[in-house]
């Protein structure tokens, strides 16, 4: 581990900034923590994922497995790198175990209380070197900063999904976020073969608050009748050029998640414009979370 000291604004800082992170830990194995942690370890990284969920636990292996046999097989990773990787990969049931990480990404649900709470027991357990990030789609970086005693290296790398495909990473700042951190995350971006653009701390950042109206309105015009599913998303890619239909887009982000990130900006912004579509709560309470559940807006095969 190399450690350097930077220079901010012509001032020599004298606290210690990790320049080249070994070891990753991510927390929580679900649709993002496990794209995370597959680029990670692809990149040379070793990588402890630690999430509570056996189950969690076990179909983020599995699908870390396949993705990266999927990049052997398309010729993009060697099977020397392929194995080296895997042996890079553990999980844990318990924070405790990332002790030893250089740098955290946090990938737990979108749930401010259990975010704050699980950046107070990092700031306990890692030493005061270490950067703690959120993949948090619009929970405020202030707000987790402020669940520790290092407010300075607490920052956002909100991922896109899927992760091994999704160039992008937000990089957010927080009130208190310094230089160094904002400089190691960068790097750290780039270093996972990512395009980071740093965004200001507000809820849902640039793009969930940009993009989240656009799925509600989507929902709302499904509510209304105005036309079926395929026709609304039919309309977005084919006068829009959009990839995916919004409601296509929403069954992939997952119902929930959706849902929590319309909840924030809709309390943190006051907005009308915000509100959830009742029938997107009622697909969530009906448990239809979109492909991760085999149904959303669409039917799905595999789950
Ligand atoms: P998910 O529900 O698929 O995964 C969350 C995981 O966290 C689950 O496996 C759960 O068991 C685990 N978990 C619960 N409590 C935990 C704890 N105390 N410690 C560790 N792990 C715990 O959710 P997701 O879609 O991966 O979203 C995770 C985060 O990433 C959220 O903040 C979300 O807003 C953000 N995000 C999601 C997307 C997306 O498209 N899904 C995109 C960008 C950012």
């Amino acid at each position: 581990m190399l450690w350097s000291k930077m220079s901010v604004g012509g001032v020599s800082r004298s606290e210690r900034v990790p320049t080249m992170i070994e070891t990753l830990g991510v927390v929580g194995a679900g649709t993002m923590g496990r794209g995370i942690a597959q680029v990670a370890v692809a990149r040379g990284l070793a990588v402890v994922v630690s999430d509570p969920v056996a189950a969690a636990r076990e179909s983020g292996h599995a699908s870390i497995t396949k993705g990266l046999d999927r990049w052997v097989e398309k010729g993009q990773l060697s099977a020397d790198e392929r194995a080296a990787a895997g042996e890079r990969l553990t999980f844990t049931d318990t924070l405790d175990a990332l002790r030893d990480a250089e740098f955290v990404i946090e990938a737990a649900p979108e749930d401010t209380d259990l975010k704050a709470r699980i950046f107070a027991d990092l700031d306990r357990i890692c030493p005061p070197t270490v950067i703690l990030a959120s993949n948090t789609s619009s929970i405020s970086i202030t707000r987790l900063g402020a669940a520790t005693r290092r407010p300075a290296q607490v920052i956002g790398m909100h991922f896109f999904n899927p992760v091994p495909l999704m160039a992008l990473i937000e990089v957010v700042r927080g009130l208190e976020t310094d230089d160094a951190t904002h400089g190691a995350t960068v790097a750290l971006a780039e270093r996972l073969g990512k395009t980071p653009v740093t965004v200001r701390d507000a809820p849902g950042f640039v793009a969930n608050r940009v993009l989240m109206p656009l799925i509600n309105e989507a929902v709302f015009a499904l509510q209304e009748g105005l036309a079926s599913v395929t026709d609304i998303d039919t309309v977005f890619k084919l006068g829009m050029n959009h990839p995916m239909g919004p409601l296509a887009l929403a069954d992939l982000i997952g119902l929930d998640v959706t849902l929590d990130i319309l909840e924030v900006l809709h309390r943190e912004l006051g907005e009308d414009k915000y509100r959830p579509c009742a029938l997107l709560r009622q697909y969530v309470a009906a448990g239809w979370l979109g492909r991760k559940t085999g149904r959303g807006f669409y039917t799905y095969d595999e789950a």
